[in-house]
Protein backbone atom coordinates (compact mmCIF):
# COMPACT_ATOMS: atom_id res chain seq x y z
CA UNK A 1 0.00 0.00 0.00
CA UNK A 2 1.55 3.32 -0.83
CA UNK A 3 0.32 7.01 -0.23
CA UNK A 4 -0.42 7.21 -4.76
CA UNK A 5 -2.23 4.41 -4.79
CA UNK A 6 -5.81 4.09 -5.33
CA UNK A 7 -6.67 2.33 -2.01
CA UNK A 8 -5.12 4.96 -0.20
CA UNK A 9 -7.18 7.81 -1.83
CA UNK A 10 -10.43 5.67 -1.15
CA UNK A 11 -9.09 5.46 2.41
CA UNK A 12 -9.56 9.49 2.73
CA UNK A 13 -13.38 9.17 2.18
CA UNK A 14 -13.64 8.41 5.66
CA UNK A 15 -14.43 10.88 7.97
CA UNK A 16 -14.02 8.65 10.48
CA UNK A 17 -17.84 9.69 11.74
CA UNK A 18 -18.37 5.90 13.33
CA UNK A 19 -21.75 5.89 11.96
CA UNK A 20 -20.84 2.37 10.48
CA UNK A 21 -19.67 0.80 13.82
CA UNK A 22 -23.37 -0.27 15.10
CA UNK A 23 -23.97 -2.32 11.70
CA UNK A 24 -20.62 -4.48 11.39
CA UNK A 25 -21.14 -7.67 13.02
CA UNK A 26 -17.26 -7.90 14.26
CA UNK A 27 -17.66 -4.99 16.01
CA UNK A 28 -20.66 -5.59 18.07
CA UNK A 29 -18.65 -9.34 18.99
CA UNK A 30 -15.16 -7.99 19.35
CA UNK A 31 -15.85 -4.41 20.80
CA UNK A 32 -12.88 -3.74 19.27
CA UNK A 33 -11.91 -0.51 16.91
CA UNK A 34 -9.73 -2.23 14.81
CA UNK A 35 -12.75 -5.09 14.45
CA UNK A 36 -14.65 -2.43 12.94
CA UNK A 37 -14.70 -0.55 8.93
CA UNK A 38 -13.54 2.47 10.64
CA UNK A 39 -10.65 0.62 12.39
CA UNK A 40 -9.81 -1.35 9.15
CA UNK A 41 -9.80 1.82 7.12
CA UNK A 42 -7.70 3.00 9.91
CA UNK A 43 -4.89 0.42 9.18
CA UNK A 44 -4.96 0.54 5.94
CA UNK A 45 -4.15 4.19 5.38
CA UNK A 46 -1.62 3.97 8.63
CA UNK A 47 -0.03 1.23 6.34
CA UNK A 48 0.22 3.32 3.25
CA UNK A 49 1.57 6.13 5.04
CA UNK A 50 3.96 4.14 6.71
CA UNK A 51 2.82 4.84 10.22
CA UNK A 52 1.12 0.92 10.53
CA UNK A 53 3.92 -1.89 9.80
CA UNK A 54 2.30 -4.52 7.07
CA UNK A 55 2.13 -7.56 9.58
CA UNK A 56 0.24 -10.49 10.72
CA UNK A 57 -1.83 -8.45 13.08
CA UNK A 58 -3.48 -6.24 10.11
CA UNK A 59 -3.62 -9.34 8.33
CA UNK A 60 -5.73 -10.88 10.84
CA UNK A 61 -8.23 -8.04 10.94
CA UNK A 62 -8.89 -7.52 7.63
CA UNK A 63 -9.23 -11.43 7.33
CA UNK A 64 -11.73 -11.21 10.20
CA UNK A 65 -13.94 -9.06 8.34
CA UNK A 66 -16.76 -10.63 6.29
CA UNK A 67 -17.16 -8.66 3.48
CA UNK A 68 -20.47 -8.07 4.34
CA UNK A 69 -20.75 -4.52 3.15
CA UNK A 70 -23.27 -3.51 5.49
CA UNK A 71 -20.78 -0.28 6.97
CA UNK A 72 -21.27 0.47 3.21
CA UNK A 73 -24.92 1.08 2.98
CA UNK A 74 -24.90 3.22 6.14
CA UNK A 75 -21.91 5.32 4.62
CA UNK A 76 -22.50 8.80 4.64
CA UNK A 77 -19.30 9.46 2.73
CA UNK A 78 -19.51 7.04 -0.03
CA UNK A 79 -16.80 5.30 1.14
CA UNK A 80 -16.45 1.90 -0.97
CA UNK A 81 -15.11 -0.43 1.64
CA UNK A 82 -15.79 -3.37 -0.08
CA UNK A 83 -12.74 -2.55 -3.24
CA UNK A 84 -10.84 -1.06 -0.34
CA UNK A 85 -10.72 -4.53 1.00
CA UNK A 86 -10.22 -6.74 -1.78
CA UNK A 87 -7.39 -4.33 -2.62
CA UNK A 88 -5.74 -4.19 0.67
CA UNK A 89 -6.22 -8.39 0.71
CA UNK A 90 -4.60 -8.59 -2.77
CA UNK A 91 -1.97 -6.31 -0.91
CA UNK A 92 -1.32 -9.15 1.68
CA UNK A 93 -0.84 -11.74 -0.65
CA UNK A 94 1.43 -10.04 -2.16
CA UNK A 95 3.47 -9.19 0.91
CA UNK A 96 3.11 -13.08 2.08
CA UNK A 97 0.93 -12.18 4.45
CA UNK A 98 -1.44 -15.66 3.01
CA UNK A 99 0.83 -18.18 4.05
CA UNK A 100 -0.29 -20.86 6.33
CA UNK A 101 -1.96 -24.79 5.71
CA UNK A 102 -5.70 -22.60 5.53
CA UNK A 103 -4.80 -19.94 3.15
CA UNK A 104 -3.05 -22.01 0.60
CA UNK A 105 -5.61 -24.59 0.90
CA UNK A 106 -8.37 -22.01 0.02
CA UNK A 107 -6.15 -20.49 -2.91
CA UNK A 108 -5.84 -23.85 -4.37
CA UNK A 109 -9.73 -25.52 -4.06
CA UNK A 110 -10.69 -21.72 -5.26
CA UNK A 111 -8.41 -22.13 -8.19
CA UNK A 112 -8.17 -25.58 -8.73
CA UNK A 113 -11.99 -26.58 -7.87
CA UNK A 114 -14.51 -23.93 -7.79
CA UNK A 115 -12.85 -22.36 -11.05
CA UNK A 116 -13.03 -26.33 -12.67
CA UNK A 117 -16.32 -27.59 -13.30
CA UNK A 118 -15.20 -30.98 -13.92
CA UNK A 119 -13.12 -31.10 -11.34
CA UNK A 120 -16.10 -29.76 -8.83
CA UNK A 121 -18.17 -31.53 -10.44
CA UNK A 122 -16.65 -35.13 -8.97
CA UNK A 123 -15.80 -33.24 -6.21
CA UNK A 124 -19.59 -32.82 -5.35
CA UNK A 125 -20.17 -36.53 -6.86
CA UNK A 126 -17.63 -37.75 -4.11
CA UNK A 127 -19.28 -36.02 -1.19
CA UNK A 128 -22.51 -37.41 -2.70
CA UNK A 129 -20.83 -41.16 -2.16
CA UNK A 130 -19.26 -40.63 1.04
CA UNK A 131 -22.70 -39.56 2.17
CA UNK A 132 -24.56 -42.38 0.84
CA UNK A 133 -21.97 -44.57 2.74
CA UNK A 134 -22.22 -42.81 5.88
CA UNK A 135 -18.49 -41.80 6.14
CA UNK A 136 -18.93 -38.50 6.58
CA UNK A 137 -18.46 -38.94 10.33
CA UNK A 138 -14.94 -40.20 9.37
CA UNK A 139 -14.19 -37.92 6.99
CA UNK A 140 -14.87 -34.89 9.15
CA UNK A 141 -12.32 -36.38 11.51
CA UNK A 142 -10.06 -36.75 9.03
CA UNK A 143 -10.15 -33.77 7.06
CA UNK A 144 -8.66 -30.36 7.77
CA UNK A 145 -10.84 -28.51 9.81
CA UNK A 146 -12.06 -25.84 7.25
CA UNK A 147 -13.28 -28.81 4.89
CA UNK A 148 -14.72 -30.54 7.20
CA UNK A 149 -16.78 -27.47 7.96
CA UNK A 150 -17.55 -26.84 4.49
CA UNK A 151 -18.46 -30.10 3.93
CA UNK A 152 -20.86 -29.90 6.95
CA UNK A 153 -22.61 -27.29 6.02
CA UNK A 154 -23.48 -28.78 2.04
CA UNK A 155 -27.19 -29.39 1.48
CA UNK A 156 -28.30 -32.77 0.60
CA UNK A 157 -26.13 -33.33 -2.96
CA UNK A 158 -28.89 -32.99 -5.46
CA UNK A 159 -30.00 -35.69 -7.68
CA UNK A 160 -27.96 -35.67 -11.19
CA UNK A 161 -30.84 -34.60 -13.57
CA UNK A 162 -30.44 -31.53 -11.67
CA UNK A 163 -26.46 -31.13 -11.95
CA UNK A 164 -26.49 -31.50 -15.20
CA UNK A 165 -25.54 -28.33 -17.30
CA UNK A 166 -28.34 -26.32 -18.00
CA UNK A 167 -30.29 -25.96 -21.33
CA UNK A 168 -28.03 -23.55 -23.76
CA UNK A 169 -31.17 -22.22 -25.43
CA UNK A 170 -34.76 -22.45 -24.39
CA UNK A 171 -37.29 -20.04 -26.32
CA UNK A 172 -39.88 -17.77 -24.65
CA UNK A 173 -42.86 -19.01 -24.14
CA UNK A 174 -45.38 -16.66 -25.96
CA UNK A 175 -44.75 -13.58 -27.31
CA UNK A 176 -40.94 -12.70 -27.08
CA UNK A 177 -39.89 -9.54 -25.19
CA UNK A 178 -36.38 -10.20 -25.22
CA UNK A 179 -33.27 -12.70 -24.84
CA UNK A 180 -30.96 -12.74 -22.09
CA UNK A 181 -27.91 -14.86 -21.03
CA UNK A 182 -28.00 -16.46 -17.94
CA UNK A 183 -24.73 -16.71 -15.48
CA UNK A 184 -25.42 -20.73 -14.89
CA UNK A 185 -22.60 -20.53 -11.50
CA UNK A 186 -20.29 -22.74 -10.24
CA UNK A 187 -22.09 -23.95 -6.81
CA UNK A 188 -25.55 -22.92 -8.14
CA UNK A 189 -24.83 -25.65 -11.15
CA UNK A 190 -23.78 -28.40 -8.32
CA UNK A 191 -25.65 -27.53 -5.52
CA UNK A 192 -28.61 -25.22 -6.67
CA UNK A 193 -29.84 -26.62 -9.86
CA UNK A 194 -33.16 -26.66 -9.50
CA UNK A 195 -33.27 -22.48 -8.61
CA UNK A 196 -31.45 -22.56 -12.40
CA UNK A 197 -34.03 -24.43 -13.88
CA UNK A 198 -36.81 -22.23 -11.98
CA UNK A 199 -34.83 -19.20 -13.28
CA UNK A 200 -35.03 -20.21 -16.76
CA UNK A 201 -38.74 -21.43 -16.58
CA UNK A 202 -40.28 -17.87 -14.81
CA UNK A 203 -38.29 -15.93 -17.40
CA UNK A 204 -38.76 -18.04 -20.39
CA UNK A 205 -42.64 -17.89 -18.83
CA UNK A 206 -42.57 -13.97 -18.74
CA UNK A 207 -41.14 -14.16 -22.58
CA UNK A 208 -37.52 -13.99 -22.55
CA UNK A 209 -35.71 -16.25 -24.81
CA UNK A 210 -32.40 -17.91 -22.52
CA UNK A 211 -29.30 -18.53 -23.36
CA UNK A 212 -26.89 -19.90 -21.26
CA UNK A 213 -23.49 -18.69 -23.76
CA UNK A 214 -20.67 -21.37 -23.60
CA UNK A 215 -17.28 -20.62 -22.02
CA UNK A 216 -18.49 -18.98 -19.42
CA UNK A 217 -16.60 -18.82 -16.48
CA UNK A 218 -16.91 -18.72 -12.56
CA UNK A 219 -17.97 -14.76 -11.23
CA UNK A 220 -14.63 -14.65 -9.64
CA UNK A 221 -16.25 -13.08 -5.98
CA UNK A 222 -14.87 -15.74 -3.92
CA UNK A 223 -10.91 -15.53 -5.32
CA UNK A 224 -11.39 -11.86 -5.09
CA UNK A 225 -12.68 -11.65 -1.09
CA UNK A 226 -9.38 -13.94 -0.76
CA UNK A 227 -7.18 -11.35 -2.07
CA UNK A 228 -6.54 -13.48 -5.49
CA UNK A 229 -7.57 -10.54 -7.93
CA UNK A 230 -5.29 -11.38 -10.76
CA UNK A 231 -7.38 -15.05 -10.97
CA UNK A 232 -10.50 -12.88 -10.38
CA UNK A 233 -9.52 -10.63 -12.97
CA UNK A 234 -8.78 -13.81 -15.79
CA UNK A 235 -12.55 -15.40 -14.97
CA UNK A 236 -13.91 -12.02 -15.53
CA UNK A 237 -11.81 -11.91 -19.17
CA UNK A 238 -13.83 -14.87 -20.10
CA UNK A 239 -16.62 -14.14 -18.96
CA UNK A 240 -16.32 -10.77 -20.98
CA UNK A 241 -15.89 -12.75 -24.52
CA UNK A 242 -18.94 -15.27 -23.31
CA UNK A 243 -21.16 -12.80 -22.53
CA UNK A 244 -20.33 -9.71 -25.11
CA UNK A 245 -18.40 -10.72 -27.50
CA UNK A 246 -20.09 -14.19 -28.99
CA UNK A 247 -23.47 -15.41 -29.50
CA UNK A 248 -24.96 -13.19 -32.08
CA UNK A 249 -27.59 -10.67 -31.48
CA UNK A 250 -27.09 -8.07 -28.22
CA UNK A 251 -28.83 -10.03 -25.03
CA UNK A 252 -31.02 -7.44 -23.28
CA UNK A 253 -29.08 -8.27 -19.85
CA UNK A 254 -26.77 -10.95 -17.90
CA UNK A 255 -29.22 -12.53 -15.50
CA UNK A 256 -27.53 -14.04 -12.45
CA UNK A 257 -29.42 -15.86 -9.39
CA UNK A 258 -27.02 -15.57 -6.88
CA UNK A 259 -26.30 -12.20 -5.26
CA UNK A 260 -22.52 -12.79 -4.86
CA UNK A 261 -22.02 -13.27 -8.75
CA UNK A 262 -24.44 -10.32 -9.69
CA UNK A 263 -21.91 -7.77 -7.40
CA UNK A 264 -19.15 -9.58 -8.72
CA UNK A 265 -20.37 -8.99 -12.50
CA UNK A 266 -21.19 -5.37 -12.06
CA UNK A 267 -18.18 -4.65 -10.15
CA UNK A 268 -16.11 -6.35 -12.85
CA UNK A 269 -16.07 -2.76 -14.37
CA UNK A 270 -13.14 -2.37 -11.53
CA UNK A 271 -11.03 -5.36 -11.97
CA UNK A 272 -11.26 -5.13 -15.68
CA UNK A 273 -11.31 -1.21 -15.99
CA UNK A 274 -13.14 -0.60 -19.86
CA UNK A 275 -12.37 -3.76 -21.00
CA UNK A 276 -15.78 -5.21 -18.64
CA UNK A 277 -17.90 -2.06 -18.33
CA UNK A 278 -20.45 -3.28 -21.01
CA UNK A 279 -20.91 -7.04 -19.12
CA UNK A 280 -21.25 -4.55 -15.69
CA UNK A 281 -23.99 -2.54 -17.35
CA UNK A 282 -25.86 -5.74 -18.49
CA UNK A 283 -25.60 -7.42 -15.23
CA UNK A 284 -28.74 -8.06 -13.52
CA UNK A 285 -29.94 -9.88 -10.73
CA UNK A 286 -33.29 -12.30 -11.39
CA UNK A 287 -35.28 -10.68 -8.87
CA UNK A 288 -33.71 -7.13 -9.84
CA UNK A 289 -34.85 -8.07 -13.72
CA UNK A 290 -38.15 -9.27 -13.53
CA UNK A 291 -39.16 -6.51 -11.54
CA UNK A 292 -37.61 -4.09 -14.04
CA UNK A 293 -39.50 -5.81 -16.60
CA UNK A 294 -42.83 -7.02 -15.16
CA UNK A 295 -44.65 -9.96 -15.11
CA UNK A 296 -46.59 -10.67 -18.14
CA UNK A 297 -47.68 -14.24 -16.60
CA UNK A 298 -50.23 -14.10 -13.83
CA UNK A 299 -48.77 -15.97 -10.73
CA UNK A 300 -51.05 -18.79 -9.20
CA UNK A 301 -52.26 -18.90 -5.83
CA UNK A 302 -49.50 -20.20 -2.96
CA UNK A 303 -50.66 -19.87 0.76
CA UNK A 304 -47.35 -19.69 2.61
CA UNK A 305 -46.00 -17.79 5.44
CA UNK A 306 -42.39 -16.48 4.06
CA UNK A 307 -39.72 -14.50 5.31
CA UNK A 308 -37.36 -12.85 3.24
CA UNK A 309 -33.81 -12.37 4.32
CA UNK A 310 -31.61 -10.26 2.17
CA UNK A 311 -28.52 -11.95 1.22
CA UNK A 312 -25.49 -8.68 2.19
CA UNK A 313 -24.35 -8.86 -1.62
CA UNK A 314 -27.60 -8.05 -3.44
CA UNK A 315 -28.89 -5.33 -0.31
CA UNK A 316 -25.36 -3.96 0.36
CA UNK A 317 -23.71 -4.37 -2.80
CA UNK A 318 -26.12 -4.00 -5.28
CA UNK A 319 -28.53 -1.77 -2.98
CA UNK A 320 -31.45 -4.31 -3.67
CA UNK A 321 -33.81 -4.91 -1.14
CA UNK A 322 -37.27 -4.47 -2.49
CA UNK A 323 -37.59 -6.36 -5.96
CA UNK A 324 -37.20 -9.67 -4.20
CA UNK A 325 -39.82 -8.80 -1.75
CA UNK A 326 -42.34 -6.89 -4.04
CA UNK A 327 -41.90 -10.52 -7.01
CA UNK A 328 -42.48 -12.55 -3.80
CA UNK A 329 -45.52 -10.18 -2.69
CA UNK A 330 -47.06 -10.50 -6.41
CA UNK A 331 -47.94 -14.16 -5.66
CA UNK A 332 -51.86 -14.41 -4.56
CA UNK A 333 -52.27 -16.22 -0.92
CA UNK A 334 -48.57 -15.62 0.25
CA UNK A 335 -47.62 -13.63 3.19
CA UNK A 336 -44.84 -12.01 3.10
CA UNK A 337 -43.62 -11.75 7.05
CA UNK A 338 -40.98 -9.68 8.06
CA UNK A 339 -38.39 -10.36 10.52
CA UNK A 340 -35.95 -8.12 12.48
CA UNK A 341 -32.03 -7.96 11.20
CA UNK A 342 -33.42 -9.53 7.58
CA UNK A 343 -30.90 -7.26 5.63
CA UNK A 344 -27.74 -8.27 8.88
CA UNK A 345 -25.12 -10.78 7.26
CA UNK A 346 -25.96 -14.79 8.31
CA UNK A 347 -22.63 -15.40 9.19
CA UNK A 348 -21.56 -17.28 5.84
CA UNK A 349 -19.96 -14.62 4.09
CA UNK A 350 -18.35 -17.20 1.42
CA UNK A 351 -15.66 -19.13 2.60
CA UNK A 352 -15.64 -16.75 5.93
CA UNK A 353 -17.41 -19.07 8.16
CA UNK A 354 -15.54 -22.35 7.90
CA UNK A 355 -12.17 -20.06 9.11
CA UNK A 356 -13.97 -18.70 11.61
CA UNK A 357 -16.97 -21.17 13.03
CA UNK A 358 -17.88 -19.52 16.30
CA UNK A 359 -18.23 -15.96 15.45
CA UNK A 360 -20.19 -17.53 12.65
CA UNK A 361 -22.32 -19.48 14.48
CA UNK A 362 -22.97 -16.78 17.25
CA UNK A 363 -24.16 -14.28 14.09
CA UNK A 364 -26.15 -17.25 12.94
CA UNK A 365 -27.99 -17.41 16.27
CA UNK A 366 -29.31 -14.01 16.15
CA UNK A 367 -30.57 -14.37 12.81
CA UNK A 368 -32.68 -17.67 13.35
CA UNK A 369 -33.76 -16.19 16.68
CA UNK A 370 -35.54 -13.27 14.62
CA UNK A 371 -36.57 -15.95 12.18
CA UNK A 372 -38.19 -18.63 14.69
CA UNK A 373 -40.11 -15.02 16.69
CA UNK A 374 -41.67 -14.40 12.64
CA UNK A 375 -42.55 -18.71 12.14
CA UNK A 376 -42.11 -18.82 8.71
CA UNK A 377 -43.48 -21.78 6.60
CA UNK A 378 -40.54 -20.87 4.10
CA UNK A 379 -37.75 -18.76 4.57
CA UNK A 380 -35.98 -17.14 1.25
CA UNK A 381 -32.81 -16.02 0.10
CA UNK A 382 -31.25 -15.35 -3.25
CA UNK A 383 -27.29 -16.46 -2.65
CA UNK A 384 -26.17 -20.14 -2.33
CA UNK A 385 -23.91 -19.73 0.57
CA UNK A 386 -26.71 -17.67 2.53
CA UNK A 387 -28.96 -20.92 1.63
CA UNK A 388 -26.46 -23.00 2.55
CA UNK A 389 -25.90 -21.41 6.47
CA UNK A 390 -30.06 -20.79 6.40
CA UNK A 391 -30.75 -24.32 5.89
CA UNK A 392 -27.65 -25.98 7.84
CA UNK A 393 -29.24 -23.41 10.85
CA UNK A 394 -32.79 -24.03 10.27
CA UNK A 395 -31.90 -27.51 10.88
CA UNK A 396 -29.68 -27.84 13.67
CA UNK A 397 -32.88 -26.03 15.43
CA UNK A 398 -35.28 -28.77 14.30
CA UNK A 399 -37.30 -26.11 12.87
CA UNK A 400 -39.91 -26.93 10.36
CA UNK A 401 -38.79 -24.11 7.98
CA UNK A 402 -37.99 -24.73 4.25
CA UNK A 403 -35.56 -22.49 2.72
CA UNK A 404 -35.62 -21.52 -0.53
CA UNK A 405 -34.72 -19.29 -3.31
CA UNK A 406 -37.48 -16.56 -4.08
CA UNK A 407 -37.40 -17.74 -7.95
CA UNK A 408 -38.71 -21.37 -7.00
CA UNK A 409 -41.76 -20.02 -4.97
CA UNK A 410 -42.52 -18.20 -8.13
CA UNK A 411 -42.08 -20.72 -10.43
CA UNK A 412 -44.06 -22.92 -8.30
CA UNK A 413 -46.75 -20.76 -8.38
CA UNK A 414 -46.65 -20.50 -12.00
CA UNK A 415 -47.42 -24.40 -11.08
CA UNK A 416 -43.83 -25.60 -12.32
CA UNK A 417 -42.22 -28.42 -10.77
CA UNK A 418 -39.11 -28.97 -10.95
CA UNK A 419 -38.07 -32.79 -10.90
CA UNK A 420 -36.18 -33.40 -7.55
CA UNK A 421 -36.63 -30.56 -6.36
CA UNK A 422 -36.07 -30.21 -2.32
S1 LIG B 1 -17.76 -5.48 5.56
FE1 LIG B 1 -19.10 -6.11 7.28
S2 LIG B 1 -17.67 -7.06 8.77
FE2 LIG B 1 -16.40 -5.91 7.30
S3 LIG B 1 -16.10 -3.91 8.22
FE3 LIG B 1 -17.93 -3.70 6.90
S4 LIG B 1 -19.67 -4.16 8.24
FE4 LIG B 1 -17.82 -4.88 9.30
S1 LIG C 1 -19.62 5.53 8.21
FE1 LIG C 1 -18.17 5.82 6.50
S2 LIG C 1 -17.17 7.77 6.96
FE2 LIG C 1 -18.14 7.12 8.86
S3 LIG C 1 -16.53 5.95 9.93
FE3 LIG C 1 -17.73 4.45 8.76
S4 LIG C 1 -16.60 4.27 6.81
FE4 LIG C 1 -15.87 6.15 7.80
Amino acid sequence: MDVTSELYEGTLDCVHCGLCLSDCPTYLDTGRETSSPRGRIYLMRGVAEGQIELGPGVADELHLCLGCRACESVCPSGVRYGALLERAREQLVDAGLRKGQGPRLERLLLRSLLARPARLHAFISAIGIVRALRLDRLARRLLPAALANAQALLPPIPPSPLRAPLPSWTPAVGERRGRVALLEGCVMRELYGAVGRATIAVLTRNGFEVVVPEGQACCGALHAHAGDLSFARSLAERNVVAFTEQGGAPYDAVVTHSAGCGAAMKESGGWLPGRSDGLAALTRDICEWLDESGLVAEPGRLELRVCYDDPCHLVHAQGIADAPRRLLSAIPGLELVPHAGASDCCGAAGTWSLGHPEMSARILDAKLDAIEAASPAVLTSGNPGCLMQLRAGVEARGLAIRVAHPIELLAEAYGMAVPGQR
